[in-house]
């Protein structure tokens, strides 16, 4: 175990105690195969899936129809936006998503301009949000889908889903929002009843890497997602491969948990976060806060700070803290964010750019301690820039 201060809980949370003991007899004695139909074995697993499946659709206020288990957030995006391509290419060709989307969205869309689809890129503003009367004028006969991402995994910065699905709908198009990071911060009830389709990832919820969700919302959309991995005729043949007992049994408990304490953990966390942004912006000037739409995830801030290498930065906290600098999926680039560069933020506050996510062990003492390094770090970093001193000649 490291000592550092945890600050990546948007990258990977740790696994609950509670989700981890509801797992194990499912890699111990309870190893049965849910296909396994003429065993008691096989009826076992099948029943925990089951049982696991209505928790989840109980927790999220939704049909047990409407869930399939893939292997993450991920697979599920490339599952939706391929699958909706395939099925509905005879009825257009033409795809609308925005440019601070996860790179699991847009590399499936780059995917998809080389079989040939269309594809509109929405710009943001500063707040991260786009805008309405774009995606009117972007949205066309041909567009079968559009994939907006609800809250932002490096800026906590949350879409207006209640307009964009009225627009989407309005032209007769389906609507997908990566709900990845809004799982257990914010409450969801209104938006799966918006979106067509929706996806959910274990291990952002304090439960098991390597699960996730697939949402469809209408039984009739279950045929526009067709099986991305095909074999077994597993989950009614819409994802084929050994369903997997325990990584589902450990997500059912995870969701439980993160839905139970949802009110209470996003208020508690969105004081640290206010905290944490406000002895920064108070004490190291030239703080710039990438956090800022009117909606926004209570657990998520960026900042930038001027006059700063953010590589140097990183490098010097990693002794001390754990934090991002963007996404962590994409944390082997040299490239700044995507989505602060989409927000039109200058590229050097970009690089100078650190996202900071609280989760359900970070206390006021971490804050305070991150605080006192960074401001040290930060002084220190600016000390040894010439820039920094003639900043006012
Ligand atoms: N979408 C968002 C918004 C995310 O934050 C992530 C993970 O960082 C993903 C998708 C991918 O999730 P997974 O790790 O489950 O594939």
């Amino acid at each position: 175990m490291y000592s550092q201060l945890y600050f990546d809980y948007n990258a990977t949370t740790p696994c609950s105690k509670q989700v981890v003991e509801v797992m194990l007899p499912y890699f111990k004695e309870d190893f049965g195969n849910p296909s396994s139909s003429h065993h008691a074995y096989g009826w076992l697993a099948m029943s925990a899936v089951e049982e696991a499946t209505h928790s989840i659709a109980k927790s999220l206020g939704v049909s047990r129809n409407s869930l399939i288990y893939t292997s993450g957030a991920t697979e599920s995006i490339n599952m939706v936006l391929k699958g909706v391509a395939r099925k509905l290419k005879a009825k257009g060709k033409h795809i609308i998503t925005t440019k601070a989307e996860h790179k699991a969205v847009l590399d499936t869309c780059k995917f998809l301009e080389e079989d040939g689809f269309s594809i509109s890129y929405l710009d943001v503003d500063s707040s991260g949000l786009i805008s309405l009367e774009a995606l009117n004028k972007t949205l066309r006969s041909d567009t079968i889908l559009v994939s907006i991402l609800y809250a932002n995994n490096e800026t906590g910065n949350i879409q207006p889903l209640h307009n964009i699905a009225k627009l989407v709908h309005d032209n007769g198009s389906l609507l997908f929002s990566d709900t990845t990071q809004a799982l257990g911060k914010v409450s969801l009830s209104t938006i799966l009843d918006l979106v067509d389709f929706a996806c959910f990832s274990g291990h952002k919820v304090y439960g098991p890497k390597g699960i996730g969700l697939v949402y469809i919302r209408d039984n009739e959309n279950r045929n526009t997602v067709p099986s991305l991995i095909q074999g077994g005729g597993q989950q009614k043949k819409q994802r084929g491969g050994t369903i997997n007992t325990p990584l589902i049994v450990g997500l059912a408990k995870a969701i439980q948990l993160a839905q139970s304490t949802l009110n209470i953990e996003s208020e508690r966390q969105k004081k640290l976060r206010d905290q944490l942004e406000q002895s920064l912006l108070e004490k190291i000037e030239m703080t710039v806060l990438n956090s800022n739409a009117p909606q926004r995830l209570p657990n998520t801030t960026n900042v930038s700070f001027a006059y700063v290498d953010g590589a140097n930065l990183l490098t010097a906290l990693s002794r001390q803290i754990a934090v991002s600098n963007g996404s962590a999926c994409n944390s082997a680039s040299v490239e700044p964010s995507h989505v602060l560069v989409a927000m039109g933020v200058d590229r050097n506050l970009a690089y100078a750019s650190l996202r900071f996510s609280i989760g359900k062990f970070t206390s006021v003492e971490d804050i305070k301690k991150a605080v006192e390094i960074i401001c040290k770090e930060v002084t220190k970093q600016r000390e040894n820039n010439i820039l920094w001193e003639r900043r006012n000649v």
